[in-house]
């Protein structure tokens, strides 16, 4: 039986050469005084040139005189170099600027660790080119800082147009009113339907301006945290509808809610948008019954307010919480399609989410969960359940 042919040592040494070229990294093994005794390809790219170097010479100096590194660098991968060496640190890893051209800095990854085989003492240095990778980052943190900019820029112009807006609109509103209070029922039944168009439609854009500047209100930094009854809460808000209550003849059972910590206005703003909601869009042939109540699994409250009313057919889910979104915006029922945007708003400031669970026709329920890291007490002892349970 004759034994595999072994390659030679010369042709080891050839095999090895080729794939040191080959590797997108630029690779050196260094002798004890930090002086390349075998590169490959990519370091006379990144780090030597062609320059001839001198045997005295150690490898971050003759980077900064062939002109491919600066000089701060140069000293700092200096200093790594001599500290592993010394053997004061067990490995240099830094990713560094090099130098700079037309398009800004390029940076490489050095990488430098120490070899202490037999007779040889010195280091292996690995440098990788990461110029495209801080550049791309560098590009995505503008455009984040830009389209920051932008942002607050539109919510401001929204805050100046609405704020602004309210003064004009407060004058033409009460000269229509008045107009109506003197000359309705003594000009002709056209001039009649004429002011109340402009009576309501300059109701209308009043809600409409109220809203844009709620929602524009939320973008300010200025989070008030506080403990909050969220029991008080819905009272409050139910205590402000309490004539649409009784007109409604609506009937609405909250259980018990916990106290949080957060803003009250915040907290305010999204129980009544949902609960007002739940009132206006109650169905023509049955009371209102709304149901209010708190869920803990643990991880997240979950608050719910649900209703028997139109329903929302799952096609609409999503789109319900859009600006301006309005399902049936003839069917006689006021809105702006602002609120729930602002629900959404305020609960994803808290890290939270909120969605709907509903069919045409048979009610809606909405729900969102807050962290529960943020409940501080409940109304009244109620018991943790596992999440999908309700009370
Ligand atoms: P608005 O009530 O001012 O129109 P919202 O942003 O509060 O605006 O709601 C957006 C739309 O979602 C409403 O116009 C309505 O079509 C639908 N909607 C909201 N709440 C309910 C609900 N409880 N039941 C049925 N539809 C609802």
């Amino acid at each position: 039986m004759s034994l595999p042919k072994l390659p030679s040592p010369d042709m080891l040494l050839a095999t090895w050469n080729v794939l040191l070229d080959a590797l997108p990294a630029a690779v050196a093994l260094l002798d004890g005084g930090g002086r390349p005794v075998v590169i490959n390809a990519e370091w006379k790219r990144m780090v030597v040139g062609d320059h001839p170097w001198p045997l005295t010479e150690r490898y971050p100096s003759l980077a900064e005189k062939s002109g491919l590194w600066n000089a701060a660098t140069a000293a700092q991968v200096e200093a790594g170099l001599a500290d592993v060496l010394a053997g004061r640190r067990d490995m240099f890893q830094e990713e560094v600027e090099v130098a700079v051209d037309i398009f800004g800095s390029r940076w490489q990854r050095v990488q430098i660790l120490p070899v202490d085989r037999g007779s040889f003492d010195g280091a292996v240095a690995m440098h990788i080119d990461i110029t495209q990778q801080h550049r791309l980052s560098d590009d995505l943190l503008e455009q984040k800082v830009n389209l920051e900019d932008i942002n607050r820029e539109l919510q401001r112009f929204v805050y100046v147009a609405s704020h602004d807006l309210q003064e004009p609109l407060r004058t033409v509103a009460s000269f229509v009113q008045l107009l109506a209070r003197r000359y309705k029922g003594r000009l002709d039944p056209d001039a009649d339907e004429i002011i109340d168009f402009a009576v309501n439609g300059a109701k209308r854009m009043s809600a409409l301006i109220q809203d844009l500047l709620s929602y524009s209100r939320l973008t300010g930094a200025h989070y008030h945290v506080a403990e909050v009854d969220l029991g008080h809460v819905v009272l409050d808000v139910l205590r402000g509808l309490d004539t649409l209550v009784a007109e409604t003849k609506s009937n609405i059972v909250v259980h018990p809610l916990p106290t949080v910590l957060a803003d009250p206005i915040r907290l305010a703003s999204l129980l009544q948008n949902l609960i007002s909601n739940a009132i206006k869009y109650r169905h023509p042939d049955r009371r209102a019954q709304i149901e209010i109540f708190a869920v803990n699994d643990g991880d997240m409250l979950t608050i719910t307010v649900a209703d028997n009313g139109i329903g929302i057919d799952p096609a609409y889910h999503d789109k319900v919480f859009e600006m301006f979104e309005r399902l049936f915006p003839h069917d006689g029922r006021d809105g702006t399609g602002i609120g729930l945007t602002i629900a959404q708003r305020i609960v994803e400031s808290y890290g939270g989410r909120i969605w709907v669970e509903s069919t045409e026709g048979h009610g809606s329920t909405f729900l969102f969960s807050l962290p529960a890291g943020m409940i501080s007490a409940w109304s009244r002892p109620t018991p943790v359940l596992p999440s999908g349970d309700s009370p």
